[in-house]
């Protein structure tokens, strides 16, 4: 039977190259080689000032929002829809995730109940480019600007996402990624924190490297408790051979997910990923929502789907329904996404021929 995964990477000849370059002589003198220049390609694409490459995108928040001095008795608001990495770095810093529901359309934090959520705890608010869409960034600044509240990008899914021209990550006060296998740029596990801002650079320099100040030249002396987060040599290079090839990657995205809504044109009552004006979608994973009008749950779609070969997946739940937080019931938009979406696969080695098949399961399985 035909088996359509829902992720997997593009791995050529270059990738391979790179990282048996690495693994053989990326030591000693050269032990740094493809991280530092993993950085500099990181930085021209995204077009930011400082970029530093972590383990993954999970320890790059954490770090990140350490930076910005988030602690106890703090609160960061966080979108309701988005997995529980975007959310859990808060908790480790001892604050406090305030859940604000999403927009039915982007499915991107709802920057008018931004507003509502703030309090004078508020010490960032984090926005994720969910399964590629940008974030509404000129109505989140209004109000994030009146109260001065920096705004932490999560773009782990917003390779290749443009907000008025500019990419995903480059738009806040602070940006991370994610390189984990499932994402359209890939080291394995990997991710990235970037930021425009000189002075938080400084201070994320320290942060990295265990507290130690390259301004202080003592060795193995420490000015403050940092993190060891850092990505390795190894994963660099496949993150460079990747980098490399990342118009081609972004750019499969884009094609796969054309290509469903082209047969997929006759299913009824199904609403797909949205492109705002002004926007670019990275279309990280081709997600859909299932109208009113079937009869089908979600549950039961995704296990006919993945009974014929189409690995799907569920939307993500609303962080606030899992059992350590508290439900927020009036997130209602994220509650009804994540009853209701499903993720189809999309692979840069997929052939028009696994969508159309992908489409004819979907369409099967919807006939009552
Ligand atoms: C994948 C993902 C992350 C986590 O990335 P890791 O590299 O696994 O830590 C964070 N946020 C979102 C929205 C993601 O999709």
């Amino acid at each position: 039977m035909k088996k359509i995964l829902y992720a997997k990477p593009s791995i050529t000849q270059l990738e391979i190259d790179y990282v048996s370059d690495a693994v053989t002589h990326g030591w000693g003198e050269q032990c740094y080689d493809y991280l530092i220049r993993f950085k500099t390609l990181i930085r021209q694409h995204l077009g930011v000032a400082h970029a530093f490459p972590t383990s993954s995108c999970t320890g790059a928040l954490h770090m990140g929002m350490a930076a910005l001095g988030v602690g106890p008795g703090d609160e960061v608001i966080v979108p309701d829809a988005t997995w529980i990495a975007s959310v859990a770095p808060v908790t480790y810093l001892g604050a406090k995730p305030v859940f604000v529901d999403v927009d039915a359309k982007t499915w991107c934090i709802d920057s008018e109940k931004i507003a509502a959520a703030i309090t004078p705890n508020t010490k960032a608010v984090i926005i994720v480019h969910l399964y590629g869409a940008s974030v509404d960034m000129d109505a989140v600044r209004a109000v994030t600007e009146a109260h001065q509240i920096p705004i932490i990008e999560d773009a782990a899914e917003g390779i290749g996402t443009l907000y008025k021209g500019v990419r995903a990550g480059a738009l806040g006060t602070l940006g991370v990624f994610s390189f984990h296998g499932t994402k359209t740029l890939t080291t394995g596990e990997g991710g990235v924190l970037v930021t425009n801002d000189d002075s938080l650079a400084e201070q994320l320099v320290i942060l990295d490297n265990h507290g130690r100040d390259p301004k202080v030249p003592r060795m193995f002396w420490c000015e403050q408790v940092g993190f060891k987060y850092r990505m390795s040599n190894l994963q660099a290079a496949l993150g460079c051979a990747q980098i490399e090839r990342i118009d081609e990657l972004i750019q499969s995205k884009r094609e796969i997910f054309h290509l469903y809504q082209i047969h997929s044109k006759d299913v009824p009552d199904i609403r797909w990923n949205f492109e705002a004006a002004e926007t670019v979608n990275g279309y990280w994973m081709p997600t859909l929502i299932l109208g009113e009008s079937h009869p089908i749950s979600r549950d039961s779609l995704l296990q006919a789907l993945n009974e014929k070969g189409v690995s799907a997946r569920p939307f993500f739940y609303p962080v606030s329904s899992f059992p350590t937080f508290e439900t927020c019931s009036a997130n209602t938009v994220s509650f009804r996404l994540g009853e209701r979406g499903l993720n189809l696969p999309s692979y840069f080695d997929m052939t028009e021929d696994d969508v159309r098949y992908a489409c004819d399961v979907l369409r099967e399985s919807l006939q009552p």
